[in-house]
């Protein structure tokens, strides 16, 4: 017995002296037979049928950032981990919308009539001046004289807003922006704060004005109503509970999902599935001796680019990073039609660096030792809540399975998509981790005596879609 305990020891890269007398207490390492006994706690508890029912709640109607359904569904949350017993808070920032109304662009150059496309996000407002023309408005490039002035610019090489932004700096009232290519002139984004009007004409119509102003000044009046930016309002759940105080390691552990669906999306499977799991997990969670701070969150307008969790992230302290050791996402997590042929389902953790950490090293295991009884592949991916954890130096990792299926970001993202199977083995392999950070007798991750040992697993180049 003993000789087993120390393979296992030393296994898992634990350090310690040994003179016929442990060094640090007892220790009581899982029995290779059944290295589940270690989870049980934890595995034994969590009901993929309480999680079903969570992602039918939630999926009954769209959740888009900024809705009533995103809101409603962000209460819900509140209220099962408040039902827990998490200290909680619902978190709101704001964010901003474009609002592109195309038929109210109005573009004249010495009498001539246009009918421009409004760029997404344009400022509205009517300005009148002479043209000049920028070239690419490239950085460093825009003089002193577009002051005042009408900046005429050709697409290409560096962003739209960039462009805009350079001409803005030197003082234009306004922009053209003609296509560098085809006989299109459907293009163009605007950024928050951008306050002078921007339109886009073809490529052949833009050449003639260059061609123009050759030989003539010309005077231009562009007119832009009704587009621009709204000002909305998205939310993340956050819940907390602390360690009791004899016990507290002063580290946090954080299980995430995004509870915000795309536009018309029911998101059952994105993200309700996640969702579903933070909430089942804090639930298992709430009574069980901890010397670790558990922290779960549900973002908001991550579909709008991770905003909720960057926002959340910006909220964060240096000290506080610190103290977090790791991140868990689960984003679509409860597809029957997503995965492909792959292992557990198509199970797949997905960092941004594309290298093992802390989070993969232990989720790996703990899918050969749960439900999905498989070692869990890790690969490379953005795209999810992971992100800005990952940019504040905190492990952590994408729980997805990959490739998506057929119904990703459809109205057809629907409950009877939903496997049960799939959500309790993802909601097990996260929870034994977590739990292995948490529970009070694996005090320092480095000095993890009772944890069960590593395994190897390997990276995939799996794309996700
Ligand atoms: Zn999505």
């Amino acid at each position: 017995m003993y000789r087993k305990t120390m393979a296992g020891l030393l296994a898992a890269g634990v350090a310690f002296s040994f003179n016929g007398v442990m060094a640090e207490g007892p220790v009581q390492a899982p029995n290779a037979q059944s290295s589940s006994a270690f989870d049980n706690k934890i595995i034994k508890k969590i009901s993929s049928d309480n999680m079903y029912n969570t992602v039918a709640k939630l999926s009954q109607q769209p959740r888009e950032a900024g809705t009533d359904g995103e809101l409603v569904g962000a209460q819900y949350i509140k209220s099962q981990f408040e039902k827990y017993g998490y200290e909680t808070e619902l978190q709101p920032f704001p964010f901003y919308e474009t609002v592109r109304n195309n038929a109210s662009g109005a573009l004249q150059v010495n009498g001539q009539v246009f009918t421009p496309y409004v760029f997404s996000g344009s400022y509205s407002a009517e300005v009148s001046g002479q043209v000049i023309h920028v070239g690419k408005a490239l950085a460093g490039t825009v003089s002193d004289e577009v002051k005042g002035k009408i900046a005429l610019i050709e697409r290409g090489d560096i962003t739209f807003v960039e462009k805009i932004q350079h001409v803005q700096d030197k003082g234009a009232i306004g922009v053209i922006m003609y296509n560098s290519s085809g006989s299109s002139n459907a293009f163009g984004q605007a950024a928050y704060g951008q306050n002078i009007p921007a339109v886009a004409i073809t490529r052949a119509e833009g050449l003639a004005l260059v061609d123009k102003l050759k030989t003539e000044p010309l005077t231009s009046t562009i007119k832009v109503t009704g587009s621009g930016y709204v000002e909305k309002t998205s939310y993340n759940v956050i819940a907390k509970l602390k360690p009791h105080k004899n016990k507290d390691n002063g580290q946090v552990v954080m299980v995430g999902a995004h509870h915000d669906s795309v536009h018309g999306g029911p998101g059952a499977n994105d993200d309700a599935s996640g969702v579903s799991a933070v909430l089942e997990l804090a639930r298992v969670m709430a009574n069980m001796p901890t010397d670790t701070e558990l922290r779960f969150v549900t973002f908001g307008a991550e579909e709008k680019g991770l905003l909720g969790s960057y926002h959340y992230a910006s909220t964060i302290s240096d000290k506080e990073a610190d103290r977090i050791v790791a991140h868990f996402q689960m984003d679509m997590i409860g597809s029957k039609d997503a995965g492909g042929d792959n292992p557990a389902g198509g199970l797949i953790m997905y960092t941004i660096d594309g290298k093992k950490n802390l989070v993969t090293d232990l989720a790996a295991a703990a899918g050969a030792r749960t439900a999905a009884a498989e070692v869990i592949p890790y690969g490379q991916l953005g795209r999810s809540d992971h992100q800005p954890f990952h940019e504040l130096g905190i492990p952590a990792a994408l729980f997805i399975h990959s490739p998506v299926e057929p119904w990703y970001h459809t109205p057809a993202d629907t409950i009877d998509k939903i496997d049960k199977n799939k959500l309790q083995e993802a909601a097990e392999i996260v929870g034994a981790s977590v739990y292995q950070i948490a529970r009070p007798d694996t005090p320092a991750l480095e000095h993890a005596r009772v944890a069960p040992g590593p395994v190897d697993y390997d990276f995939e180049d799996r794309p996700v879609q």
